[in-house]
């Protein structure tokens, strides 16, 4: 059973009801669910859910599906965290682990926001579902969408990656390309939303994605046996993922199942596209619309981020910190952990890499905490970022 009682508004507290369907509050704000945290405390057990079979739904009483029979799932979550001890010697830490969100249905993180958007959807009896993305959040939200028997409408940059065109097209959403930036998309869409009367799902203007995501920082903070690692790193792009997890680490508290402190979030984006970054370094609470964005890093490509109020929020209070780092350093960072560790991962999550390396750089952070990257995507969706050169060798000839 779930013990979601509201949603209430990010920025001025107004409250909702969760019997209709919402977007963003009559203040432009974006809307966070809310539970009975007293009757949790009283009903829960934080040792239960170890016991349940694996995926992200065996937390269901912390998430916002009230009936079990709406759940879509396509087997996300539980993915695994693994201690990268040769990468960490390479680059200076004792205790670095990943978490590897590459092994989710669609390949990413995306996954877990589309399983608990489109099972609440179908649970608010929507019927079509319309939002922008840069590629990732269309392909998982096509694959659920097209479980759920729901009907969805993507449009995504004409230069989106190939296989995140192909993955909206083979799950059969109805899909645009368009001759912009995701922002651009997002424009398309909400007049689409107004036109058609669709149930709009860009990030954030659809409460429920943060409460598949969050999931991510409860698994972290059970895989260590429910205390709190010392910092978490995470590419940055609409800023779900980030808000998500430190939704979660709020939530453990308030439940009284953790008492440590909360990990520093860090936040990473690319040069070529880095509003987080800039507006931290400025000590800015919201940040500024990124003009020409641009990084191989598709995931992270956001200009100006509808929550990006609430990531600076959380990395400021957590103790955390913004970095930036350039798409050669990314590139070279996804080959480092392909043969350091045998994982082969995308350029969001290898931008943690060359990150991590800055600040132990730097000293931000020393080399005996325990560190967590999250790999948000695998790098099989990017096979065009590895330019290999193998040689050719003629039948008779030796090697
Ligand atoms: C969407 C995406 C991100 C950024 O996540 P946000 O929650 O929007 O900040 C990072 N990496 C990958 C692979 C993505 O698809
Ligand atoms: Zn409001």
């Amino acid at each position: 059973m779930s013990y979601y009682s509201y949603l209430e508004c990010s920025k001025c507290g107004k409250k909702y009801s969760k019997d209709e369907p919402h977007n963003l509050c009559e203040c432009g704000g974006p809307l966070l669910v809310r539970y009975d945290f007293d009757e949790i405390k009283k009903n829960v057990d934080k040792n239960i859910f170890k016991t349940r079979k694996k995926g992200l739904f065996r937390f269901k009483e912390l998430l916002p599906i009230d009936d079990e029979n709406n759940i879509v799932t396509l087997g996300e979550g539980d993915t695994p965290i693994t201690e990268a001890r040769t990468l960490g010697r390479r680059i200076g830490f004792e205790n670095l682990y990943i978490k590897d969100e590459g092994l989710n249905p669609t390949g990413t993180f995306k996954a877990r926001g589309a399983a608990v958007g489109v099972s609440k959807a179908k649970e608010l009896g929507i019927k079509t579902i319309a939002m922008p993305t840069a590629g990732n959040a269309g392909g998982a939200w096509s694959a659920y969408s097209a479980k759920a028997g729901i009907k969805l409408v993507v449009a995504m940059p004409q230069d989106a990656p190939e296989l995140a065109k192909k993955e909206a097209y083979i799950y059969g959403a109805k899909t645009y390309l368009v001759k912009g930036l995701i922002s651009d998309a997002g424009k398309i869409i909400s007049r689409g939303v107004k036109k058609h009367g669709w149930f709009d799902a860009a990030t954030l203007k659809e409460p429920y994605r943060i409460e598949g995501k969050k999931t991510m920082g409860i698994e972290i903070a059970e895989y260590f046996d429910w205390e709190f690692p010392d910092a978490i790193l995470y590419p940055t792009g609409g800023g779900v993922g980030i808000i998500g997890i430190w939704k979660a680490f709020n939530e453990l508290r308030q439940l009284g199942w953790i008492k440590d402190k909360i990990p520093k979030l860090i936040s990473v984006q690319a040069e070529g596209c880095n509003p987080i970054v800039k507006a931290f370094n400025k000590k800015k609470d919201v940040s500024e619309f990124c003009s020409g964005a641009n990084t191989i890093a598709g995931g992270i490509r956001v200009p100006k981020a509808l929550g990006d109020f609430i990531v600076l929020d959380a990395i400021k209070k957590s103790g955390g910190t913004a970095v930036q780092v350039k798409d050669s350093e990314i590139l070279d960072s996804i080959n480092l952990i392909a043969r350091t560790e045998g994982l082969f991962i995308c350029p969001e999550g290898a931008a943690l890499v060359a990150a991590v390396e800055k600040l132990r750089k730097s000293n931000f952070l020393k080399s005996n905490e325990k560190i967590v990257l999250l790999n948000t995507g695998s790098g099989l969706k990017y096979p065009n970022l590895v330019s290999e050169k193998l040689p050719v060798i003629e039948i008779d000839n030796d090697i």
